[in-house]
């Protein structure tokens, strides 16, 4: 499928967080980054 660990620890837990298609996705957080936020 489309989703990959991205190695980046979330930034509220720290919980390795998954790449899904642009968006970076916690596990407990849901959503934590999109591609349409800028400060990549
Ligand atoms: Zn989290």
């Amino acid at each position: 499928m489309s989703e990959e660990v991205t190695g980046r620890p979330c930034p509220l837990c720290e919980e390795g967080m998954v790449r899904r298609h642009c968006k970076y996705v916690c596990p407990r957080h849901g959503v934590v980054y999109d591609c349409a936020d800028t400060f990549w």
